[in-house]
C-alpha cells in the first residue's frame, strides 16, 4: 500500500498534547482507481479521531501526506444537473435564514457587504442578495463557482482562504459547513479577520462533534451494521464543541463571541423528519444550556472584529 501519513500531536485549537481516541476515520476512495491511483491507494487505511483533553476539539491524530489530499479528494467532476439541482435545492434555506437573520440583528442596514467563503452553487448568495445584502463568493472548485457567479451575478472569487485577499473589505463573512473540513481552524480563522473590516462579523455554522458522535453510536446501536461514518476518509477533520470552537475564535483576536445551537437541514421528502428535526433545533436553541447538550446537532457561532 502506498498511504502515509504525518502524525499531528497538538491541538490545532489549543496546542494541548494530551490527545485520547474517541472515533475512528477509515478510508474508501476505491472510486478514484482511475482518476488518480495515489488517491485511492489510501483505501483501507485509517486513522484514530483524538480529543483533546484540554479543550474538547477533536482532530486526526495523522494526516494523508500525499500532497493535496483534501483538493484531490474534492475534485469530484460533478454533472450540470448536478450543480444546478444544488443551486435550487431548499434543504439548507432554514440554515441560511438562520445566518442572516443573526447577521441582520448584529450589523446596523448601512453595513451589508458579505462574503460567503465555500460559496458552492451560490445558493446562500442568492438569497443574502434578495435580502438587500451585497453578497459576493469565494469557492475553490472551479465549476460550482462559475455557475454561482451566472445564477446569482455577484463576483464569486476563485480560490480558498489563503488564496484570496482582501483587506478589511467585508462586514460580514460567513462559513456555512466549511470550517469543519479544513485541517488547522485557526489559520482559516486568522485568514478571515483580516477580511473583516473592524467592527464586522463572522459566522460560523459547524457540526457539533460531540452531539455528532452520540447520534452516531445511537444510530449503529439501533440499526445492525450501521457504522460511524462522518470522518471517513477525514471528510471532516475539526470537530468542534460549543468550548473548543468559542476558544479558537479567542485566539485569534475575536471578540463577543457566542456559539448557540445551529438550525439544521431539512430534507425535502419526508414531513416528519423535517417536523423532528425543526422541533429538536427550537428546543435545543430555547433551552437554557442546550449548546452543551447531544440535542444541539449543529453549532452556529458569531464573532466580532474589533
Ligand atoms: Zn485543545
Amino acid at each position: 500500500m502506498n498511504a502515509r501519513f504525518t502524525p499531528v500531536s497538538r491541538c490545532w485549537v489549543c496546542d494541548g498534547s494530551r490527545l485520547s481516541q474517541v472515533h475512528e476515520a477509515t478510508f474508501d476512495l476505491h472510486e478514484y482507481a482511475t482518476q488518480d491511483p495515489l488517491l485511492a491507494a489510501y483505501t483501507g487505511a485509517s486513522i484514530p479521531i483524538v480529543r483533546c483533553a484540554a479543550c474538547g476539539f477533536a482532530q486526526p491524530a495523522a494526516l494523508p501526506a500525499l500532497p493535496r489530499y483534501f483538493d484531490r479528494m474534492y475534485d469530484q467532476r460533478w454533472s450540470d444537473e448536478w450543480v444546478r439541482a444544488e443551486h435550487d435545492g431548499t434543504y439548507k434555506d432554514a440554515v441560511f435564514a438562520d445566518v442572516l437573520s443573526g447577521l441582520t440583528a448584529r450589523l446596523p442596514p448601512s453595513r451589508r457587504r458579505l462574503l460567503d467563503v465555500g460559496a458552492h452553487a451560490g445558493r446562500f448568495i442568492a438569497t443574502a442578495r434578495r435580502a438587500g445584502w451585497n453578497a459576493e463568493g469565494l469557492e475553490l472548485n472551479p465549476k460550482t463557482g462559475a455557475f454561482a457567479a451566472a445564477a446569482t451575478g455577484a463576483p464569486v472569487h476563485q480560490g480558498n482562504v489563503h488564496t484570496f485577499d482582501a483587506d478589511a473589505a467585508y462586514d460580514a463573512v460567513t462559513l456555512t459547513d466549511v470550517l469543519e473540513h479544513i485541517p488547522d481552524p485557526r489559520t482559516v480563522l486568522r485568514r478571515v479577520h483580516r477580511f473583516l473590516a473592524p467592527g464586522g462579523y463572522l459566522a460560523i455554522k459547524v457540526p457539533n462533534g460531540p452531539a455528532q458522535r452520540v447520534k452516531e453510536r445511537a444510530r449503529a446501536r439501533i440499526h445492525r451494521g450501521y457504522r460511524p461514518s462522518l470522518a471517513d476518509n477525514l471528510v471532516h477533520v475539526n470537530h468542534f464543541a460549543p468550548h473548543s470552537l468559542s476558544r479558537a475564535l479567542e485566539r485569534e483576536g475575536f471578540r463577543e463571541v457566542m456559539v448557540h445551537p445551529g438550525a439544521p437541514e431539512l430534507p425535502p421528502s419526508g414531513r416528519a423528519a423535517r417536523f423532528i428535526r425543526r422541533f429538536v433545533f427550537m428546543f435545543a436553541r430555547a433551552a437554557p444550556g442546550g449548546v452543551h447538550t447531544p440535542i444541539a446537532l449543529h453549532l452556529q457561532a458569531y464573532a466580532r472584529r474589533d
